[in-house]
């Protein structure tokens, strides 16, 4: 098995756990980042993350490959897998 067939990324974004790197900025995101930092909470709840691809993987914080689509987007992390907008949608 390689490892970039891991899907723990799209589990941890499906879940609604809380980004330890934020997916824009690639910085880590603490607790107090998050009460000082506007944006944050509605990044929590997955609510921006369905708009804009997500440059940076958001449990290690590497830049991802990102490819736009005509119908959304499809970020790679070589460590965490795939995440495709598709599977953000209801
Ligand atoms: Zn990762």
């Amino acid at each position: 098995m390689r490892r970039s067939d891991s899907d723990e990324l799209l589990i941890a974004v499906l879940t609604g756990e809380a980004p330890i790197y934020h997916p824009n900025t690639g910085q880590p995101v603490d607790e107090s980042a998050e009460r000082n930092t506007k944006g944050l909470k509605e990044l929590s709840r997955g609510a921006k993350i369905g708009l804009e691809p997500p440059r940076f993987c958001q449990i290690c914080g590497r830049r991802m490959i990102v490819q736009v689509l005509p119908m959304g987007w499809v970020a790679h992390c070589s460590r965490h897998g795939e995440l495709d907008s598709r599977a953000l949608e209801r």
